[in-house]
């Protein structure tokens, strides 16, 4: 069986790399013509780190991600709502890793080239479409995106499309989709070289669903040193509308549009203004995701990872939900004769559990807790206790986890979270 993944994210370079071990051959076909380091901080959950570990990527992830100890929520004020530990320090078998996108990605490819050699990768090929070739097998139709022009057609027997947000498999068979729903946010994106911050390697939210700021190391080396290489996002919301234009990941950011509105955000602990002034960078993005779909499987075409389940960046999942996808498949390519019924299983298996962490995500997740500070003392308190009670910050925490597959006693007993 010859296997086709289209694209060369995360969710594809992490699916050739499991079918590899499983001894299923496949080719990776990624739009752009060169991988270079795009994007800033992205999390990989516990659940996700334990799949990466089976693929032996354990150590080059503690060479280059920081390990997550703990996750705080405040309010605009810098003043506590709820502090949980995390990954190893919360008692899971496997660590969270707080990490640079674009240096995951290239510990990606750089094991799939090792492993499974330079032509399993192929550059520069862009999937228009695709269609049965009669013999049962599919025939795949590609560009090359800089010049615009045709390239030989390549045959496979089934076809993983892990081709992210703007999926070319998902809108040839959802062809009325569209653009990617717009929830009002505006995220600023930006890395700043910094003094490290809290315990060093906190990951912390502060403010509300209208005004949000999202901040966390993502550098191993960094950290050996003693300094930080901070991740944040600086999050506005405006009234909801079509978006103008297609959403970009590398789009550019200015600071005017959003720094005088966290002006006084100097807290005891950390100056955010000058955080944001510092950065090396800042990218504009806009928070969007897409509604479940009906099915990911298509006869012996499947969608995975960001062509699936887009969701918006809260709560971590993006990246990790695309490598427990990757996980899953391969395991039911392994059980079933035919890559259609491994299909329509992984659909059964992942697409519930995602839709429902798509929809978590609409409802600002384990975040909710800031804006119900927010809501119920605009003006700060001195214990979050005369606030939210306890039991409730607790049920918060411990309800998204079960949604997002975390729960660590199932986890740590060995049932994995796909
Ligand atoms: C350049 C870039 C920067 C990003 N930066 C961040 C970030 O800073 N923070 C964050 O949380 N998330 C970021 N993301 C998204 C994040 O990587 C995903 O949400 C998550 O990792 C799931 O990965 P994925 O493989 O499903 O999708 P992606 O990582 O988006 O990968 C999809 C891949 O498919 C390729 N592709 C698209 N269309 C085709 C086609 N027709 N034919 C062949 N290949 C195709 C793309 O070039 C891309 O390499 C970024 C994505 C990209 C592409």
């Amino acid at each position: 069986m010859e296997i086709s993944i289209i694209g060369g994210g995360i969710g594809g370079l992490t699916t050739a790399l499991a079918l590899h071990r499983a001894g299923i051959p496949c080719t990776i076909y990624e739009s752009v013509g060169e991988l270079r380091e795009l994007g800033v901080g992205i999390n990989l959950l516990p659940h996700a780190v334990r799949e990466l570990e089976t693929l032996g990527l354990l150590p080059g992830l503690l060479e280059i991600a920081v390990e997550t100890s703990e996750l705080c929520y405040f309010n605009k004020f810098g003043q506590l709502i709820w502090r949980e530990p995390r990954g190893i320090a919360a008692g899971y078998q496997w660590p969270q890793f707080s990490v640079h996108r674009g240096r995951l990605q290239s510990l990606l490819h750089r094991t799939v080239v090792e492993r499974l050699g330079e032509d399993s990768l192929l550059l520069g090929h862009h999937l228009q479409d695709y269609d049965s070739s009669g013999d049962g097998r599919i025939r795949l139709r590609f560009i090359d995106r800089k010049s615009g022009e045709s390239l030989p057609e390549r045959l496979a027997d089934c076809v993983i499309a892990a081709d992210g947000i703007h999926s070319r498999v998902r809108a040839l068979h959802y062809p009325d989709e569209g653009m990617p729903i717009w929830n009002g946010a505006i995220l600023w994106r930006g890395v700043t070289e910094s003094e490290p911050f809290l315990s060093g390697r906190t990951m912390f939210m502060a403010g509300h669903q209208d005004q949000k700021f999202v901040c966390y190391p993502i550098s191993a080396e960094h950290h050996r040193q003693g300094k930080s290489y901070t991740n944040w996002i600086a999050e506005l919301r405006f009234e909801p509308r079509a978006l103008a234009s297609r959403e970009d990941w590398n789009r550019p950011g200015v600071l005017a549009d959003f720094l005088p509105r966290f002006e006084s955000w100097q807290f005891d602990w950390l100056d955010i203004p000058r955080l944001i002034r510092d950065a090396s960078a800042i990218y504009e993005f806009p928070m969007v995701d897409r509604d479940p779909v009906a099915t990911w499987a298509f006869g012996r075409v499947a969608l995975l990872g960001d062509a699936a389940h887009p969701m918006y960046p809260i709560g971590s999942n993006g990246a990790s939900q695309g490598i427990l996808d990757a996980a899953c498949i391969t395991r039911l390519l392994q059980q079933h004769a035919d890559s259609a019924d491994a299909f329509i299983a992984y659909d059964a298996e992942r697409r519930p559990k995602t839709s429902a962490i798509v929809l978590a995500n609409r409802n600002n997740g384990p975040e909710q807790v800031m804006q119900m500070a927010e809501d119920r003392a605009p003006g700060g308190f001195d214990n979050i206790d005369d606030v939210i009670d306890q039991a409730e910050l607790v049920a918060i925490a411990r309800r998204y986890k079960q949604i997002a597959g975390l729960d660590r006693t199932t986890l740590n007993q060995g049932d994995s979270g796909t």
